[in-house]
C-alpha cells in the first residue's frame, strides 16, 4: 500500500511519525510524500482549538480529492474524539488516540475488509528499502507530564511522565549514528522530568555526547521549573549541544502565572535564563507566550509585555488562549473576547519581530557554524546555524551537505532567515 502522513503539533508527534513510517516500510508498504496514496495517516494535535480545526479542514480536503482513500486520525485530537463519543467526523475511517502504534494493523485490516467487500484480488506489497539514512533525526526519551498547568489538556491526553530506559535510548542513538545520522534531537513532552534507573536528562545528554559520530544535539522544550543550576552547569559542558534552548514562559505577568499554575514567578524565570546566558554566552533562548488567558486584564498584559522585553528572546511563539474542555482554565470567569486576544497577539507580534531582529543582527559579518542539508534550488541550500536559525547559502559549485562555516551576510525581510556564504 501507499501511505502518506501529515503531522501536527509537537516534536514527539514528529518522532512518532518517523517511527510509524519505519514500521510501514519494514512491512513492505511504500511511504509517499504526495497525496497519491491509498491511505493517509494524520498524526494530530489538540493543544489548541485551531490545531483541531486544521485537522478537520485537512480531512475535508483529502476526502474531496479522493473519496476512496482511507483516512486515519491518530494522536491527541484522536484521543479527544474517542473520549467524546458524540463527536463524529464522518470522513474518518480509522480513529486512534495516543495508542497510535496499532495503526499498522488497523489500516491493513481495514483495507482487507474493503477488498473482501469489493471482491477485488488482494494487491501484494513488495518489500521496499528502509528509508535512506537522514543526517538528522529524533529520539524520544520521555512522554507525558506530571504538571497540571491550568490551561493544558496534554497531561489528560498523554498521562503522567514516563521515561524510556537509558539502555534503549543508547541503542537507538547508536543505531541512528551507525546509519549516518549526525544531528540528534532528544524529544519528549517534558524532557526536564526525565528520570529512569538513576539517570536524568544531563546523563542522557552525556550519553549522546559520547557517541563520536553524533555532531550536534538538540533538545525539545524545557519547562522553567525543571531547569536548576545543576542542569545549567551540566548543559554548558556538552559542546555538541546546539546553542539554543526553548523555555516556555507562557506569561510575563506574576498574577497570570499563578492562575496558570506554573509554579514559578517571573523573576525566577529571568534569574534562570540569566544564569544560562552567563554559562553559555550568546545562546538563543526562545519561548511560548499565551495571550488572553481568562482574567488577563490590560494591566496584566502590559506587565507581561514589559517583562517579555526584559528577557531578550531570540524568538517568541505567540498563542491566543484556547479553551480546552476538561481543564481548570475552561471553568474560570472572565474569559477574554476573541477580539481582545487578537489585538494583544498583534501587539506582542511587534515585540517578537523587534527582539528577533536584535538577536539575528548580532550575526551579521560573523562566521557561524551551520549544517546544510536541504537544496532549495540548484545553487541554493538551506540549513540551520548552531544557534538554530535557518540560513540560506548560495553555492555555485554543486552539492553542499554537512557541516560548514558560513559568513553571515544578510537577514531576510521577515527577520526569519539569515543569508550567507560558505567560507570553509
Ligand atoms: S508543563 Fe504544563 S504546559 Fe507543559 S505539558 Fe505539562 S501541563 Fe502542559
Amino acid at each position: 500500500m501507499k501511505i502518506s502522513f501529515y503531522t501536527f503539533g509537537c516534536l514527539v508527534n514528529s518522532y512518532e511519525t518517523q517511527k510509524l513510517k519505519e514500521i510501514f516500510i519494514k512491512h513492505g508498504d511504500e511511504v509517499v510524500e504526495n497525496i497519491d496514496s491509498d491511505a493517509v495517516i494524520i498524526n494530530s494535535c489538540a493543544v489548541t482549538g485551531s490545531a483541531e480545526k486544521h485537522v478537520q479542514e485537512l480531512i475535508t480536503r483529502l476526502k474531496k480529492k479522493n473519496f476512496s482513500r482511507i483516512i486515519a486520525v491518530i494522536g491527541c485530537y484522536g484521543e479527544i474524539l474517542k473520549k467524546n463519543e458524540k463527536t463524529f467526523l464522518p470522513d474518518v475511517d480509522i480513529l486512534l488516540g495516543n495508542d497510535k502504534f496499532g495503526i499498522y494493523e488497523k489500516i491493513h485490516a481495514y483495507a482487507r475488509g474493503r477488498r473482501q467487500e469489493s471482491g477485488r484480488a488482494s494487491r501484494l506489497s513488495q518489500p521496499t528499502e528502509l528509508p535512506h539514512s537522514s543526517l538528522s533525526g529524533f529520539v524520544q526519551i520521555q512522554n507525558g507530564c506530571d504538571n497540571r498547568c491550568s490551561f493544558c489538556i496534554v497531561p489528560h491526553l498523554r498521562g503522567n511522565s514516563v521515561s524510556r530506559p537509558p539502555q534503549e535510548i543508547r541503542k537507538e542513538l547508536q543505531d541512528m549514528a551507525a546509519q549516518g545520522c549526525r544531528e540528534i534531537a532528544l524529544v519528549g513532552l517534558n524532557i526536564g522530568l526525565y528520570r529512569k534507573d538513576g539517570y536524568d536528562l544531563s546523563n542522557i545528554l552525556q550519553m549522546a555526547d559520547e557517541i563520536q559520530s553524533i555532531e550536534r544535539i538538540r533538545l525539545s522544550s524545557l519547562e522553567p521549573m525543571d531547569v536548576n543550576s545543576n542542569f545549567v552547569e551540566e548543559f554548558s559542558k556538552i559542546e555538541k549541544l546546539v546553542s539554543h534552548l526553548h523555555i516556555p514562559l507562557q506569561s510575563g505577568s506574576e498574577r497570570i502565572l499563578k492562575q496558570m499554575n506554573r509554579n514559578y514567578r517571573f523573576e525566577d524565570y529571568l534569574y534562570t535564563i540569566t544564569k544560562i546566558r552567563d554559562k553559555m554566552p550568546g545562546i538563543a533562548i526562545t519561548t511560548d507566550i499565551i495571550v488572553g488567558f481568562p482574567g488577563e486584564t490590560e494591566k496584566d498584559f502590559q506587565e507581561s509585555m514589559r517583562n517579555i522585553i526584559r528577557c531578550e528572546f531570540s524568538d517568541i511563539h505567540i498563542f491566543k488562549y484556547s479553551m480546552r474542555k476538561g481543564t481548570p482554565a475552561a471553568l474560570m470567569d472572565n474569559q477574554i473576547t476573541e477580539h481582545q486576544k487578537t489585538s494583544r497577539a498583534a501587539l506582542l507580534k511587534g515585540i517578537k519581530w523587534q527582539t528577533k531582529y536584535n538577536y539575528n543582527y548580532n550575526f551579521l559579518g560573523q562566521i557561524e557554524e551551520a549544517s546544510l542539508f536541504k537544496p532549495i534550488e540548484e545553487t541554493c541550500w538551506e540549513g540551520i546555524t548552531k544557534h538554530n536559525i535557518p540560513v540560506l547559502v548560495q553555492n555555485e559549485n554543486g552539492c553542499l551537505n554537512g557541516k560548514f562555516n558560513v559568513k553571515i551576510t544578510g537577514i531576510s525581510a521577515g527577520h526569519e532567515v539569515l543569508t550567507g556564504e560558505v567560507v570553509s
